[in-house]
C-alpha cells in the first residue's frame, strides 16, 4: 500500500485541511486554535475514551496508566495545577548540572497564549504572596481556591510562625459553587480520573469546545503508522494511519503531532525519508535527546488524625526558593501541595508504615528541574525508545530543598517527615525540542520540524527545558502559538 514519497489512494482515504495525531494537552489545544481559525480538522488517537469498570472516583493507576493509552493523554490523570513559566526560564540559567539551553522564544512571544490557555482551562488563581511572578496583560480568569480546613490553618502558621510567603497553586477546575460549577473539592485530583468532568484536562477544556466547533473529527483507536511528506521530503502531506486494522492515508497540508515524550521521537524516527534518512528533524542528531524534567520527592507536615476530615489539600505552595539566592548560587526549587494520597503500590513490609504516615499528615512534595545534555534521552527504533540517560538531577540543591523545607516545617509547628524514596522524574520535555540551530534542535521557534514545511509538533516534547513549575500550561499555551502561526 505505501511507498516512500508516493500514496495509492484507497476508498477509505480522505483529504482535511489539518490532521493532529494524540490528543493531549498539546494535540488538543493545537485543535482547539486551528478550529477556532476556521480550519477543518481530524484528530486521531490510538486509544479511547476513558470508561472505568465502575462510576467511582477510579485511580488511574490502577489502570497502569504509565501504558494507557486514552483521549486527554496524561492529562486524564494530571493534578491541573497550571502555572506559567517565569521571564528567566526562557534564558540559560546555572545548574549544578550545567546550564538549561534558553528558549528560541521569549516570555513575551508565548504571554497572550498564556492568557488565552488559562481561559479555556478555567485557572482559579492569584498573585497574591507570589515570588518573581511574571508580568501579565489579562486578568486571572477566575479566583483562587482558598485553602481548605487543616490546610488553611498550615499555611496561616507557615505565613506567622515560619515566616515564608505561601501562595495559592492555579488550578484548572470548573469550580463555582455560586453558580453550579461540577467541581466538589473532593480530596482526590493528582493521580485519578474525576467522574464529574470538572478537572480541566485536555479532553474536557480542549478538545470538546473544538469539537463544538463544528469543524473537528475525533477518530479514536486509530493509530499513525507515519508522518507523510512530498517526494522531495520538505513538505508534510498527511499520515498514514491503521484502524481496525486497516491501513489508509489522511491528506492535509497541516500536520500537528501530539504523541508524548517517547511517541513523538518514535514517529518522527519512523517517518524517515531519504531526504532525511535518520528521521524528520534529525538531521543533527536531536531526536529524542536532550531530555528535561522535574526531580520530585515527598515531604509530609505531620499533624495527628488530619486526614479523617477528608479535605481538598492542593491549593498551596511555596516558591519563595525558585532562583538562586545569597547563600546558593543555584535555583533550589518549590513546594507544592498535592492531593491525599492513597497507599497504593507500597511494599507489604512498609506498607503499615505509610498508611500510618498518609493519614497523619498534610502531603506535599518538592520538586527541582533536571537539565538535559546531547546523552539525557533515548535510542529510538521504529517502535521504541530506550532510554539511554534519564534527566540530569541537581542532586545537591534537592537535598537542600528536602532540608529547608522539613525545617520549615516545624518552625510553623509541624515535624515533618521526607522518606528516603528514590526520586522521580515528572513534567518530562525536550526531546523533539525547539531552537535555532538545527544540529541541537528537531523544529524551528515556530514548533515546525526543520526542513519540513507544515509538520508541527506541538506537544510537551518540543519545550526546550522544564523550568521549576508544572508545565502543563506552558504546553498548552505554546500550542495554541504553534496554531496561530501554522
Ligand atoms: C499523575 C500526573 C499528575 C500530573 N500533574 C500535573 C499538574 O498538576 N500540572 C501540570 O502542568 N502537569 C501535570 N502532569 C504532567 C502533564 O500531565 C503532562 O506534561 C502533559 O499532559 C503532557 O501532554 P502532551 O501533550 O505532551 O501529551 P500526552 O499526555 O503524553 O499525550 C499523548 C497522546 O498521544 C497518543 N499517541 C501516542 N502515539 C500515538 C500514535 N502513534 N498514534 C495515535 N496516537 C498516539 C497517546 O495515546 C496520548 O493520548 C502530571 C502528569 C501525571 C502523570
Ligand atoms: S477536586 Fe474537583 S476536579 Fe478534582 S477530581 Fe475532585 S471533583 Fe474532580
Amino acid at each position: 500500500m505505501f511507498k516512500q514519497g508516493r500514496t495509492i489512494m484507497n476508498k477509505d482515504d480522505f483529504s482535511c485541511d489539518a490532521l493532529v495525531i494524540g490528543t493531549g494537552l498539546g494535540a488538543s489545544s493545537f485543535t482547539y486554535g486551528l478550529a477556532k481559525r476556521g480550519k477543518d480538522v481530524v484528530v486521531i488517537e490510538q486509544g479511547d475514551y476513558f470508561r472505568p469498570p465502575s462510576p467511582d472516583l477510579a485511580p488511574l493507576h490502577n489502570f497502569n496508566f504509565a501504558n494507557l493509552a486514552i483521549v486527554g493523554g496524561l492529562s486524564k490523570s494530571y493534578g491541573a495545577a497550571m502555572y506559567r513559566l517565569r521571564e528567566r526560564d526562557f534564558q540559560p540559567i546555572e545548574m549544578e548540572r550545567g546550564p538549561t539551553p534558553g528558549w528560541p522564544i521569549s516570555y513575551a512571544d508565548l504571554e497572550p497564549f498564556y492568557g488565552e490557555a488559562e481561559r479555556l482551562f478555567k485557572v482559579h488563581g492569584s498573585s497574591e504572596h507570589e515570588i518573581a511572578e511574571p508580568p501579565r496583560s489579562t486578568p486571572w480568569p477566575y479566583p483562587p481556591i482558598e485553602h481548605q480546613g487543616p490546610a488553611a490553618d498550615l499555611v496561616r502558621r507557615l505565613r506567622e510562625k515560619a515566616g515564608m510567603s505561601v501562595s495559592y497553586v492555579p488550578l484548572g477546575k470548573d469550580y463555582d459553587p455560586a453558580n453550579g460549577g461540577a467541581c466538589v473539592l473532593c480530596r482526590h485530583c493528582d493521580g485519578y480520573w474525576c467522574p464529574r468532568d470538572a478537572k480541566m484536562d485536555a479532553e474536557v477544556a480542549a478538545l470538546r469546545p473544538a469539537v463544538a466547533t463544528g469543524r473537528v473529527r475525533v477518530m479514536t483507536h486509530t493509530e499513525c503508522l507515519r508522518i507523510l511528506t512530498s517526494p522531495d521530503g520538505r513538505r508534510a502531506t498527511g499520515a498514514l494511519l491503521r484502524r481496525d486494522g486497516r491501513e489508509f492515508t489522511v491528506h492535509a497540508s497541516i500536520v500537528g503531532l501530539g504523541c508524548g515524550l517517547r511517541g513523538t521521537p518514535i514517529l518522527l524516527y519512523r517517518s524517515r525519508t531519504s531526504a532525511q534518512p535518520n528521521g524528520l528533524g534529525n538531521g543533527g542528531g536531536a531526536l529524542g535527546r536532550y531530555w528535561s524534567a522535574h526531580t520530585a520527592g515527598w515531604v509530609f507536615a505531620m499533624s495527628p488524625f488530619v486526614q479523617r476530615q477528608k479535605f481538598h489539600q492542593k491549593t498551596f505552595a511555596m516558591n519563595g526558593w525558585y532562583e538562586h539566592s545569597s547563600d546558593w548560587p543555584y535555583p533550589t526549587g518549590i513546594v507544592q501541595s498535592a492531593c491525599y494520597i492513597e497507599p497504593t503500590g507500597i511494599s507489604r513490609r512498609f506498607r503499615y508504615f505509610a498508611q500510618a504516615i498518609l493519614a497523619h499528615s498534610l502531603h506535599t512534595f518538592v520538586m527541582n528541574e533536571a537539565v538535559s545534555s546531547r546523552e539525557t534521552g533515548f535510542a529510538l527504533s521504529d517502535n521504541e525508545a530506550k532510554t539511554i540517560a534519564p534527566p540530569l538531577e541537581n542532586v545537591k540543591s534537592f537535598a537542600r530543598l528536602r532540608r529547608l523545607t522539613i525545617q520549615m516545617y516545624r518552625a510553623a509547628g509541624y515535624p515533618a517527615i521526607s522518606p528516603p524514596l528514590k526520586p522521580t522524574s515528572y513534567h518530562s520535555t525536550g526531546t523533539a525540542r525547539m531552537g535555532r540551530d538545527p544540529n541541537t534542535s528537531v523544529c524551528d521557534e515556530r514548533c515546525q520540524v526543520h526542513d519540513v514545511a507544515g509538520l508541527h509538533v506541538v506537544d510537551s516534547t518540543v519545550l526546550p527545558s522544564s523550568g521549576c513549575l508544572n508545565s502543563g500550561l506552558t504546553v498548552a499555551a505554546n500550542a495554541l502559538r504553534a496554531a496561530a502561526l501554522a
